[in-house]
């Protein structure tokens, strides 16, 4: 008869296995958690089985000596040391999935598990932990000492995640604590009752548990990057933002996430991702850093933390200086962090999703390696802005309501139009007249702006084709090309299909480059030049004297035409010293063939002015808005009488 020790120690060996086996199918991946955690599985497993045959032997089933009971204690201990030092190591490494412990640290761990199977094993010979005599089993002197050290595992790391469960995201933190407490109640009944079939059962309530905790893990985690993930952003922040311990929110994201995304394989994108990861935690230390999706980050900083702002913040730029790789093409990536600081208190539970929501799609100003805005010291209606005019640009999109103008560009010499700048229109039936100025920026963070390309391209081509343009004195029309349409791979082949589509002369269209895209990917961009102008193209470059003109990189680009800002040109008529830095400028251009736009022309002086400088063209009110076509055609008409 097999009796009813057997048959439970029996069942629960069962249980075991399917415990294991669900962690074989369910906990996929090789982060130290889940190994530890298949290897408590095994030490279990082998427990039970060498406990089955002790209870065999104990209950006479099976014949024995002393020899054999000694090895099933031996094997017993050496297991139960082993299961609660690798039950400490679980906790650490969980934790760790949020926190950092040096790689020595954890396997310093090992070292009291070790010395004591070593006393273990030894008990053969000098019976410290335990001997068999005729049959009978006597504790050692050490006994006590294997039992303290169990409960020094179980203790410490207990104790550990109780005082980290702060970093650790809601349920996850209270599962990790139960898993926990479980070990604690386990080694407290085995040292009052030594009962070890009541061990067993609260053994496998445990792994439950355990299983319990690594779901949760997996839920919170993002697995690219191995950070926590929007889920565990959004239930920390919904519990805990407008409470004390909290400091400051950075949000943080790539701009280059769009662009990246058209343009590069997605083994680039995701491998630039976990850099970036692994530079946020570097550079933090910090636990709570989270992955949001789309290239956002955020991190969120306690105040019990140690965290130096600005160190921080340069190191990151420090970073940002060097490129990335990107499957062989280094780039520089540029960041946009919006600061919330929660101290000031003006930001609260109420409108902290808000704020965030606004900054995810903030219109970018600054072109920079890392743009920071302060959220607190910006409206929210700021922010949403950006929402609304991205909704206008999809509408536009959709409705086909962008329209082409054109602005009339004057030969100083010829004193006729002959070019114009064509320019974007968006006149939404909700938000009004909205500035390129402002859906541009928008529409190159959001991807929208190859879209609006395209329309932009198709309707000047269009226009070119459909006007005897030539016969009325106008030579090129300027066409704008952002930076991210100039990094645009497929660029070349658009241009092409456009101009098939229309059978029009590619030198009838100058391409407006910005110099910002010089900044971005110098080779990339010399490559893009080079094969636009085999196909006919030329160049004008576009904003001159904005951000950081350099003029050696300037000339290092094919363009034919410099194009002066309005700012650069208006600040000459308020200061002589400028005046004279401009007529330098425009005859050392002159020098190496380029010739000058000057933009902005409002009135007759400033035309004079800038006549006597030496530009070769003019655009400006002072001639003409840009206009819809019709009337830019009546306007040449006007003009250029032949
Ligand atoms: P931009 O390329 O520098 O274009 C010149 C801007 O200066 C135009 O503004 C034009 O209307 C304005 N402007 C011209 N003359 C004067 C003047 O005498 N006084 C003043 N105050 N302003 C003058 P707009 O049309 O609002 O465009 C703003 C920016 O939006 C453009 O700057 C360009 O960067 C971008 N943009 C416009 N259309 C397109 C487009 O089709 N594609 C792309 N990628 N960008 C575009
Ligand atoms: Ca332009
Ligand atoms: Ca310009």
């Amino acid at each position: 008869m097999i009796n009813m020790r057997f048959a439970y120690n029996f069942l629960i060996l069962s249980i075991l296995f399917i415990c294991i086996w669900f962690a074989y199918i369910g906990i996929k991946g090789n982060a130290y958690y889940k190994r530890t955690f298949r290897w408590l599985m095994w030490a279990g497993v082998l427990m039970y089985i060498n406990r089955l045959f002790g209870i065999a032997m104990e209950e006479n089933y099976i014949s024995y000596n002393d020899f054999m009971l000694s090895m099933e204690r031996v094997i017993h201990y050496v297991l139960t040391v082993t299961v609660y030092a690798l039950y400490a190591f679980f906790i650490y490494c969980l934790i760790d999935q949020f926190h950092y412990f040096s790689r020595l640290k954890k396997l310093l761990l090992f070292i009291p598990a070790i010395l004591i199977d070593i006393i273990i094993i030894s008990s053969l010979w000098t019976h410290l932990i335990f001997y068999v005599e005729d049959g009978t089993y006597y504790e050692g002197k050490l006994f006590y000492l294997m039992v303290f050290i169990r409960g020094a595992y179980a203790l410490t790391a207990t104790a550990h995640a109780v005082r980290k469960r702060h970093l650790l995201p809601g349920i996850f933190g209270q599962s990790v604590v139960l898993v926990a407490i479980f070990a604690i109640i386990q080694a407290v009944e085995f040292f009052i009752s030594y009962d070890e079939t009541l061990y067993y059962s609260t053994l496998i309530t445990n792994i439950i548990i355990f299983l319990l905790a690594l779901t949760v893990v997996e839920f919170y985690k993002d697995g690219l990057t191995s950070l926590l993930n929007r889920e565990a952003f959004e239930q920390y922040a919904a519990k805990e933002i407008g409470k004390r311990n909290n400091k400051a929110v950075y949000l943080i994201k790539l701009k280059n996430y769009e662009y990246i995304k058209e343009n590069c394989h997605e083994t680039s994108l995701l491998s630039i991702i976990k850099d970036l990861a692994e530079c946020l935690k570097e550079y933090t230390m910090l636990p709570s850093i989270y992955y949001l999706g789309l290239g956002r980050y955020a991190i969120i900083v306690h105040k019990k933390d140690k965290f130096d702002e600005k160190e921080f913040l340069d190191k990151l730029k420090d970073r940002l200086d060097i490129t990335f790789d990107l499957n062989g093409v280094s780039i520089h990536l540029n960041l946009f962090v919006a600061i919330m600081n929660m101290e000031s208190g003006k930001i609260n539970k109420n409108n902290f999703f808000k704020y965030v929501s606004a900054c995810d799609d903030i219109k970018y100003r600054s072109k920079e390696a890392i743009e920071i805005i302060y959220c607190d010291s910006l409206g929210i209606d700021q922010l949403q802005r950006y929402r609304n005019v991205e909704e206008a640009i999809e509408r536009a999109l959709v409705e086909k309501e962008f329209r082409m103008f054109y602005q009339p560009i004057i030969s100083t010499e010829k004193q006729k139009v002959i070019s114009a700048e064509a320019l974007i229109r968006l006149n939404d039936r909700v938000l009004g007249f909205v500035s390129p100025e402002e859906f541009i920026p928008i529409s190159e963070s959001n991807g929208k702006i190859l879209e609006i390309s395209e329309f932009v391209i198709d309707s000047v081509f269009r226009f070119v084709r459909d006007n005897p343009l030539k016969d009325m004195g106008i030579e090129f029309i300027e066409l704008n090309l952002s930076v991210m349409q100039c990094m645009d791979k497929n660029l070349t082949e658009k241009l092409k299909y456009y101009t098939d589509k229309y059978q029009i002369d590619p030198k009838q269209i100058n391409l407006e480059i910005t110099e910002t895209a010089t900044n971005f990917d110098e080779d990339r961009l010399r490559a893009q030049l080079g094969k636009l102008k085999k196909l006919g193209f030329n160049f004008s470059l576009d904003d001159y004297g904005t951000g950081y003109s350099n003029l050696v990189r300037v000339l290092e680009y094919p363009v034919d035409i410099i194009k002066l800002d309005k700012t650069i040109v208006w600040s000459a008529f308020h200061d002589r010293d400028n005046f004279i830095t401009l007529k330098n400028l425009i005859s050392m251009f002159h020098d190496v063939r380029r010739k000058i736009v000057a933009e902005g022309v409002e009135n007759e002086e400033q035309m004079n002015a800038l006549i006597e400088l030496g530009c070769d063209f003019l655009q400006g009110y002072y001639y003409s808005k840009p206009v819809c076509e019709e009337d830019f055609l009546a306007y040449i008409a006007r003009h250029n009488i032949m």
